[in-house]
């Protein structure tokens, strides 16, 4: 390695060293700290913040990667250096290209932006928001205008998320894939076969959940020396290195789905920072490949093996065990399909499988039209309920049921949409794979065999961090290019057999 180079690294070393402090700060936010503290802790994570910005954006280090740059010219393109620096081009013309008052002024609205989102949501008053939406969505087309793109403006927005995704090669497959899940969430609608779900509402102490949940994380293969679970109020999962990667979940004692899914969902996105190579630690590969990617892998374990029958098979007898009154008389399949069940729903959160990718869709189609003009603040809501009636067939009863419920565009977070429905597709298309390299895959999961399982997705995803785009790690782990198709069909098969279609 030259001289050059491991200058670079163990500065990135010590920046991301900082970068790790901030997060624990904000984990303490989110569960535990007093809500008094709330003041200085945001002077503390701004300090940090700007603080690990100056570092990073320090003309030093320019340098010191153009010179790594020069001196790794010519060799392996492949080799965990070239592509360490490929990742660090990316993040450091990305961040010298944002002005800073800028980014001063984006961080200042959103603060103020979230607190009045907040009020806005709590009033059902869109009128409220608008103003400070208008002004959002100004920032964000200057910084899209500033971190430049080809052919569409989103292109810019989404890249920061997904890196190299393209806004057309997305519309297209959104557009594919809108016919399909509008004529299967209208057929299970009209199902003679509807599901009861009576049977996930009742009583559940949250001790006994607690206990639940944590068995079944660990079951999967989660690590509790390398990791814990706490509570949050929206479920998240964070790292301050691969070796401490927590969860949170939210419990609810009349229902018992939530928490125990919420979990699953966490302990996905934990497994694939648990398995990032020791030697990814504290550099610029040691992340996920992109926020699809990891969404991906929540999604797989909390949906393609949590809600499957077969580890409905595996869980049974845990579940009879910890909640002998409400399982003792249940059948394992009952079970399988009350958790399945498919209904439209006004908030996003909540949705179902079938159903969740209108919900994005829907965000998506309207992020594009407001960026663009097309679509004024002021028509907002109204062309939300009009999405909402034609997709899912129901019309949001007020604005906080509709277009206010998300903190997406109080909090700048415009073009992140679209990462939920992409991970989505991503676990279907390697849920495909696995089937094929596992063909025991189902029966293994039924007997609480998860080793081989979580094996693949170590091989073949985690054990990458970011050292591959994502259209290249899908392609590797796949051996083709992401596509609605698996994901479709996986969705199609399975609720044709639940809703007898
Ligand atoms: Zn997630």
């Amino acid at each position: 390695m030259s001289e050059n180079l491991s200058q670079l690294k163990s500065r990135m070393a010590k920046i991301a060293r900082l970068g790790e402090a901030a997060a624990l700060l904000e984990w303490d936010l989110q569960t535990y700290m007093p809500p008094g503290a709330v003041a200085a802790r945001a002077e503390q994570s701004a300090t940090l913040g700007e603080f690990v910005h100056e570092l990073f954006t320090a003309e030093e280090i320019g340098a010191l990667l153009a010179k790594s740059e020069a001196d790794t010219a010519g060799t392996d393109a492949d080799s965990d250096d070239a592509r360490l620096l490929r990742a660090l081009r990316r993040d450091y013309d990305r961040a010298i290209k944002l002005p800073a008052d800028l980014v001063a002024e984006f961080a200042r609205h959103t603060a103020l932006a979230q607190d009045i989102w907040q009020r806005a949501r709590a009033a059902s008053d869109f009128a409220a928001f608008a103003p400070a939406l208008e002004k959002m969505l100004d920032l964000t087309r200057r910084q899209a205008e500033a971190l430049g793109y080809k052919d569409h403006i989103y292109e810019a927005l989404l890249d920061i998320y997904e890196p190299g995704a393209r806004q057309a090669d997305v519309a297209a497959m959104f557009a594919e894939m809108k016919p399909a899940l509008i004529s299967l969430t209208q057929a299970i609608a009209a199902s003679a076969h509807p599901v009861d779900d009576r049977l996930l509402h009742g009583d559940f102490p949250i001790e006994k959940q607690k206990a639940l949940t944590l068995r079944a994380v660990q079951a999967i293969g989660y690590d509790l020396q390398r990791g814990r679970q706490d509570e949050a109020p929206h479920p998240f999962c964070t790292s301050f290195s691969r070796d401490d990667v927590r969860i949170t979940t939210r419990f609810d004692p009349k229902f018992l789905s939530q928490a125990l899914y919420a979990s699953m969902h966490e302990a996905g996105h934990g497994l694939y920072e648990q398995g990032f190579p020791p030697e990814y630690e504290a550099t610029p590969l040691g992340h996920a490949a992109s926020l699809g990617i990891h969404e991906s892998q929540s999604r797989l374990w909390e949906n393609l093996v949590g809600r499957s029958r077969a580890f409905s098979t595996f869980l049974f007898p845990l579940l009879q065990e910890t909640f002998p009154d409400a399982f003792a008389h249940v059948a394992p399949e009952a079970y399988y399909r009350a958790i399945n069940k498919v209904a439209p729903s006004f908030i996003r959160v909540e949705a179902d499988e079938v159903t969740y990718n209108l919900h994005i869709l829907l965000r998506f189609e309207l992020e594009c039209d407001l960026l663009t003009g097309k679509l004024a603040v002021s028509d907002l809501p109204a062309a939300w309920n009009a999405k909402m009636q034609a997709y899912l067939g129901i019309t949001p009863p007020n604005d906080a049921e509709g277009v206010l419920q998300d903190v997406h565009w109080s909090g700048g977070l415009i073009g992140y949409f679209p990462t939920y429905s992409i991970g989505n597709l991503v676990s279907g298309q390697l849920w495909h794979a696995i089937g094929q390299a596992l063909p025991e895959r189902d029966a293994q999961v039924a007997r609480g065999e998860f080793a081989p399982l979580l094996g693949w997705l170590r091989e073949n995803v985690h054990r990458y961090g970011r050292k591959y785009l994502p259209a290249e790690l899908i392609q590797k782990a796949t051996g083709e290019p992401l596509t609605s198709r698996y994901y479709m069909d996986y969705l199609t098969a399975k609720y044709r057999d639940i809703y007898q279609l």
